[in-house]
């Protein structure tokens, strides 16, 4: 299997090479060449089997040969073992029509984990057999930072440096990211935004020389393999409910829009999926989008669900890609409309193309602050004020099939909301009841791109040594 950059002009890659890739050099998306198609009695049989048996099914078409089957069974077990929940991801019932998939029983109590569990592991695959070290960089608002830690600290091939903006995370997020005590883990807050942390990996990226010398690897939500990794879950909730005999749709609380593109690519693999519904907090590019057919960027609000607040949705230009029929030169336009005016119109028949299939709304802090106390008083469950979101914009799509609302995050993440929709602060999970008593270690760094870009080298194994100073 081969993957090929939405933007053209990068060379098509194997497997592995697109996974520590990251993004393409010419800035774009990778995409397989073509989508495996699993066939109905297949997805039939992933009724009733273990997690880990429905991911090797589902990953191996997109691997080819590249991995041995056995080391890819092994890495599957290893990373779904550390699930605190049997099912890895099971599914609750709220209403008649309604479930909740319970995505966030991972170390670190997000959805990301089931993705990035995954990855450390195909990573560190790929850098042995290559006899090469690797450094890991990444930006986050919160959970992306604290799954990547968690996934491949004490890992004998990569260096980890996360940057997150300073006082602006949670105290659990920042926490689970700063308390690790592994020699190949970074904190890195930075005093900005997560778009200025974003900025300055980007420009990490795009400094050639730099990129070479530190073998730079990016884990945000751009990389292939984590979309592929959240394809599974879409396939073992969806036979639970009947599938492949009966279609069912999904509300996917969205930022980037990985998570949702995963069911997208899970319904070109043959299952029958009706609705992809996403549901935004008040950073609302998608909905305007879907809306309007004009892509525009304005300023970034800060909302109770964090890990959505987003003002460019990256992994977006996959589906665009894709509803314009492949075409790279059209989407490098529209690209270089975006950089250049901060927005673009959708043509015609891609818009039509994904109102097709997707529809999406967004939700206001009012109402996601209710519908935690809603859902929580009518049926016990507790939902994060992302699942909340979801929850909310599922409530309001009409669709015949079961729907199921992905539940992103652990309530105890987000105490504050939690505790000001309901009265009373959720009760942290035993495997976080030990946190707050573990001594911190981060650094803080002026959001100033050289002194980031010294700091990254000076501690990354994978520069090139210095020549000593004489
Ligand atoms: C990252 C995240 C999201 C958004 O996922 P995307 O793939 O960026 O759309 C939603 N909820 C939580 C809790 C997250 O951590």
């Amino acid at each position: 299997m081969k993957y090929i950059s939405t933007r053209g002009e990068s060379p098509p890659l194997a497997f592995m090479e697109t996974l520590l890739a990251g993004l393409a050099p010419d800035g774009g998306l990778y995409l397989p060449e073509f989508y495996p198609r699993l066939a109905e009695d297949e997805i039939a049989a992933f009724a009733g089997k273990p997690y880990a048996d429905v991911a090797r099914a589902v990953i191996a078409p997109f691997i080819g040969g590249e991995i041995e089957p056995q080391a890819l069974q092994g890495m599957i077990e290893a990373a779904y073992c550390t699930f605190r929940h049997p099912a890895i991801a099971p599914l609750a019932q709220i209403d008649g029509n309604l479930f909740v998939l319970e995505l966030f029983h991972g170390r670190t109590l997000a959805f990301k984990d089931i993705a990035m569990q995954l990855l450390a592991r195909l990573i560190d695959h790929a850098l042995k057999a290559r006899r090469q070290r690797a450094t890991i960089v990444g930006a986050t608002s919160g959970d992306t930072g604290a799954a990547a830690i968690e996934a491949f600290r004490g890992l004998s091939q990569v260096d980890v440096f996360i940057l997150f903006p300073h006082g602006r995370v949670s105290d659990v997020q920042r926490r689970q990211m700063t308390t690790t005590g592994a020699d190949n883990v970074h904190a890195i807050a930075i005093e900005g935004t997560f778009d200025d942390a974003q900025a300055a990996i980007k420009a990490m990226f795009n400094h050639a020389a730099l990129r070479e010398e530190l073998k730079l690897c990016g884990v945000n939500s751009i990389n292939w393999a984590r979309i592929l990794a959240q394809t599974v879950y879409y396939f073992t909730s969806a036979v639970v409910l009947g599938a492949p005999r009966r279609p069912v749709s999904f509300c996917v609380p969205t930022g980037n829009f990985g998570d949702i593109f995963a069911g997208w690519i899970a319904k070109r693999m043959g299952l029958p999926i009706d609705r992809l519904i996403v549901s935004t907090n008040s950073n609302d590019i998608l909905p305007r989008a879907l809306a309007t057919g004009s892509y525009a960027v304005n300023g970034v609000h800060a909302t109770q669900s964090p890990s959505m607040d987003i003002q460019v949705s990256s992994n977006f230009e996959r589906l665009l890609f894709e509803s314009l029929g492949r075409d790279a030169a059209a989407l490098r336009a529209l690209m270089a409309q975006l950089r250049q005016s901060g927005g673009f119109t959708i043509p015609p028949p891609a818009l039509a193309a994904i109102r097709a299939e997707f529809d999406a709304f967004a939700v206001s802090e009012e109402d996601t602050t209710r519908e935690i106390a809603k859902t929580f008083a009518q049926t016990g469950f507790l939902p994060d004020p992302h699942t909340a979101v979801g929850i909310h914009a599922a409530r309001k799509a009409q669709t015949t099939t079961p729907l199921v609302a992905l539940g992103t995050a652990h309530p105890a993440k987000f105490a504050a909301a939690i505790e000001r929709a309901t009265g009373v602060p959720p009760a942290l999970p035993e495997t976080l009841a030990g946190l707050k008593d573990l001594p911190e270690l981060y650094t803080v760094l002026p959001n100033d791109q050289s002194e980031i870009e010294r700091f990254v080298r000076a501690r990354a194994r994978a520069a090139t040594p210095k020549r000593a100073a004489s």
